[in-house]
């Protein structure tokens, strides 16, 4: 198969008519050439996609102001050819500007509020220059699929926006952003960029990283993570940021927390290059695809229903919005704290068969060290876990134990507020119900005890004693209490000393627990 390079509206108008009449379908890639691997990620994607590939370059003069670098925007159409000729792509779009824009063009597409912050602030006529030229191409190619970047975040926002709006028939597929080897987000502008500039610009994605980390590590406040860049920044004179931002992903409104799903956007110059970047904030350990289904799934505020969510990405998202004000939200879903959710089905195949709930205040495993992941491995929590229980390994744990958290926020660490332990009762009363079969329940240190005593059992805050006096004694207590999901049925609870967090150590209670109760 040879690429079928075309310049006329009619000639493209006439093979996308013959693809269509052979039912297959049909992807377009806009671009403005000087093609690099970002756009040929976007290629590959819709060859994996769709039956033919149309690839369009066309330096859009209406998508630049006056002072911009339309002339001297970087055109290669040779090496372009033989790129797209290597992936194969069935036909290049390549028309002149005549082509586009003839004589006595005069409609254009206003993509409203949403184009005029951002780049939109920095370049009015942008978007509206965008949002015209991929208008007029869709209507020429009429795609099945279209492909985007994310490198260009905002523009991704806009385009999405003008196909829900104007009822356009075709889907939108965002590909991640790809960069080089230290970080910069490939453009067709970096070959302007002189060894200095270059090695500057590296800033703008070490930034985004930066930010990405602190979120990581419990900081979601953007206040602080903007401050942050902006130290980088100021370390770099080259760069001239135009604007660094956390926004909304759906609005593009400034937020106050970075949650996931929220976009760090930035912009800036070095010299006559202008550069932009951006990176979506998510769960540690997501893939660049699932960043950015959390961002784009993002309900639109106005358009609850329209949006088509993933119900696994929504419940993610709900139970993000619930946790804002427990403050560690940003590692909510980290797969250890959902081991509820994603281990429970695959560990117990008999939820009847668990005897034993033990409530850890905040267990101190990550993904690593689960026991649901790598039971072979047991670090000092589990170990000590099992010393206490009477069991030899997790095999052994699992046949009638199940262990969840007070907490479910792994930044909290062991100091654990009143406001978290509230909140996240809930989840723990629903997870109660799970083990009809429960007949002792094992309380971990103070702040599952204090969860358990005031938001499970409902009992006022001066009637229950201190932790520290209640197992002086003899290292450990226990009651018999009644829950409303059991009934009638007495459950026996056992308060021990946190494995871990605290210097004190109760006795092995391996054959209080098998007894009968
Ligand atoms: P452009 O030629 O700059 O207009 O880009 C054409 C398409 O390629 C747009 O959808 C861009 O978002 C996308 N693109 C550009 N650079 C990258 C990159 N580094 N990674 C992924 N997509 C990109």
């Amino acid at each position: 198969m040879s690429t079928r390079w075309i310049f006329t509206v009619a000639e493209m108008i006439s093979f996308a008519t013959e693809v269509r009449s052979q039912s297959k379908t049909l992807a377009l890639v806009p671009t403005m050439g000087a093609l690099h691997e970002g756009h040929l990620s976007l290629v590959r994607q819709a060859k994996i996609q769709c039956d033919v590939v149309v690839v369009s370059i066309f330096v859009n003069p209406a998508q630049f102001g006056p002072t911009e670098d339309f002339a001297r925007y970087p055109r290669n159409p040779e090496k372009d050819f033989e790129l797209l000729e290597s992936a194969k792509v069935h036909a290049v779009l390549a028309p002149s500007v005549d082509e586009v824009f003839p004589a006595g063009f005069s409609t254009f597409v206003d993509p409203g509020q949403i184009a005029t912050v951002w780049e939109g602030a920095q370049r009015p006529v942008h978007f509206r220059g965008v949002a015209t030229v991929v208008l007029r191409l869709f209507n020429i190619v009429r795609p099945d699929v279209a492909f985007f970047g994310q490198k260009d975040f905002q523009q991704v926002v806009i385009i999405r926006r003008l196909v829900e709006d104007l009822n356009l028939p075709v889907r939108i597929v965002v590909c991640p952003i790809v960069r080089e080897a230290d970080g910069l987000a490939r453009s067709s502008r970096n070959v302007y960029l002189s060894a200095e500039d270059r090695r500057a610009a590296a800033l703008l994605s070490r930034s985004l990283k930066r930010a990405e980390g602190l979120a990581h590590s419990g900081e979601a406040d953007v206040e602080t993570l903007l401050a942050e860049m902006g130290k980088m920044f100021a370390a770099e004179p080259r760069l001239q940021i135009d604007y660094a931002a956390i926004v909304d992903s759906a609005t593009l409104e400034p937020v106050t927390h970075a949650l996931p799903g929220s976009v760090a956007l930035v912009a800036a110059r070095l010299g006559a290059v202008r550069l932009i970047d951006n990176l979506i904030f998510a769960p540690p350990g997501s893939s660049p695809e699932m960043k950015l289904q959390l961002a784009l799934t993002a309900p639109q505020p106005d358009r609850e229903s329209a949006a088509a969510p993933r119900p696994e990405i929504d419940s993610l998202r709900i139970k993000i919005e619930n946790c804002r004000d427990c403050a560690a939200v940003t590692s909510i879903s980290l797969p250890a704290r959902e081991f509820l959710f994603k281990y429970l089905k695959r560990d117990y195949p008999n939820l009847d068969a668990i005897r034993v709930l033990v409530i850890g205040g905040c267990a101190p495993i990550g993904p690593t060290d689960s026991p649901y992941r790598n039971p072979e491995q047991p670090n000092l929590f589990l170990t000590r876990l099992y010393e206490l229980l009477g069991v030899q390994s997790f095999a052994e744990f699992k046949l009638s134990f199940a262990l969840t958290d007070a907490a479910r926020c792994h930044a909290v660490g062991n100091r654990v507020d009143e406001r978290t332990l509230e909140y996240c009762a809930k989840h723990l009363r629903e997870e109660l119900k799970l083990f009809p079969n429960v007949q002792s329940i094992v309380i971990l240190g103070e702040y599952a005890y204090l969860q358990f005593q005031r938001h499970i059992l409902g009992r006022e805050r001066s009637s229950i004693k201190p932790f520290p006096e209640l197992l002086k004694a003899e290292g450990w207590a226990r009651e018999s209490v009644r829950l409303p999901c059991y009934g009638e049925r007495d459950l026996r609870v056992l308060y021990c000393y946190h494995p871990t967090f605290e210097n004190k150590k109760s006795p092995p209670l391996g054959g209080y627990l098998s007894s009968k109760p």
